[in-house]
């Protein structure tokens, strides 16, 4: 491997696979310089994680990309593909940034998190600075709202299931259903309409798209008030006051993905430069800079459909997106300089350059 290596790789950017003799991708990487990054592993020690690697790879794969950049996107599209085994994936600005995980289920709970899973049948919303004041926050949406906030089997029997009436358990789970934080669908203390109603709630809340749980509390606070039950109209006040609070602090802990986006242009190896479309922290197109008239014509096309100020904005990140946006929020810290190469969106001049190379043939080296 190590001599196909040096006989072959050129030291411009790209992406590798390490593959076992069976033909399974157990390490993707990328570098700046494909080269000398594949020959470096050969220099392990062997208690390093690079010499593991070649221990366990019979060959070796690598494709070029037009920048660093790009093959970091390639990079991720690869791990997320294959899964590779001695990958940590993903991790790398993980432990800078939350998000909130709305579960799926009978009855679904809000969880915080430091990135997603590998179901991507989950909603996520951030991401969010400090973990663990989210945290907090999270708690007191539940009490405010009478979500669940229990491990995710604990069994659920909602007052709309007849056929369970005889085997209800007297009890709830824990004591938030006796003092009023949980609607209690562990006991039938809520029908599933009335549960889904308020994670409805939930989630207009965390998108910022409607104050549902304030005005719910409000017409109970009057409901409560016109019974004459004051105590309750009191508590009821004070869990609208931590909720407007809380509106105010999701705001403050809610990372700018909004500064995300842009219209980012990366000098590419060899002329191969290329504009990406970044909206709210996401890749939404990558092209060729513009040569003509009527390749520019397409581009502002293609800009004028991703920047579309009509779709709604929300505060949802699709699970898999998130790996995406850390990945991108991280780059940008990384290298703040690049952001002098980002413009809001409008027409891109292309560089005075030397003709366009293809830049992605693969190359392998085998055992
Ligand atoms: S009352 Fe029941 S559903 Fe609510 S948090 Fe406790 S165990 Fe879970």
């Amino acid at each position: 491997m190590r001599a196909h290596v040096r006989a072959t790789a050129k030291d411009r950017p790209g992406v590798y696979r390490w593959l076992s003799p069976d033909g399974e991708v157990v390490y993707v990487g990328k570098s700046k310089r494909v080269r000398t990054r594949l020959l470096s592993y050969f220099r392990c020690e062997s208690d390093e994680k690079g010499a593991r690697i070649v221990r366990e790879a019979t060959s070796v794969e690598w494709e070029y990309a037009p920048s660093e950049f790009a093959a970091l996107i390639e990079e991720l599209r690869l791990i997320k593909r294959y899964r590779p085994r001695l990958n940590v994936a993903m991790k790398r600005d993980a432990r800078h940034f939350a998000f909130i995980k709305l579960t799926r289920g009978a009855a679904p709970k809000l969880l915080v998190v430091r990135g997603a899973g590998a179901d991507d049948a989950q909603i996520y919303y951030g991401p969010f600075h400090g973990a663990q004041r989210v945290g907090e926050a999270v708690r007191e949406l539940n009490d405010a709202l009478g979500l669940r906030d229990c491990r995710l089997d604990q069994p659920m029997h909602f007052a709309d299931q007849p056929e369970l009436l005889q085997i209800f358990p007297r009890t709830p789970g824990c004591i938030r259903h006796e003092i009023r934080k949980c609607l209690g669908p562990c006991v039938g203390g809520c029908t599933s309409r009335e549960y889904d109603e308020r994670v409805s709630l939930v989630r207009g809340f965390l998108d910022g798209a409607d104050d549902g749980p304030m005005d719910v509390l409000r017409r109970d606070i009057q409901s409560a008030s016109d019974q004459l039950d004051f105590e309750r109209a009191a508590v009821l006040r004070d869990k609208l006051q931590r909720l407007e609070a809380l509106r105010e602090q999701f705001i403050r802990f809610r990372f700018a993905v909004e500064t995300l986006s842009f219209v980012y242009t990366v000098p590419g190896h060899d002329g191969d430069d290329r504009i990406y479309l970044i909206r709210r922290g996401r890749v939404r197109g990558e092209y060729a800079l513009p040569r003509s008239e009527e390749d520019r014509a397409r581009l502002l096309e293609m800009v004028s459909d991703v920047f579309n100020p009509t779709e709604h904005e929300t505060a949802q990140v699709p699970s898999h997106e998130v790996d995406e946006l850390l990945l991108l929020s991280s780059w940008f810290r990384r290298f703040p300089a690049e952001l002098a190469k980002c413009v809001s969106p409008g027409p891109p001049t292309p560089r005075p350059r030397g003709r366009r190379q293809s830049s992605s043939a693969p190359h392998s080296a085998a055992a």
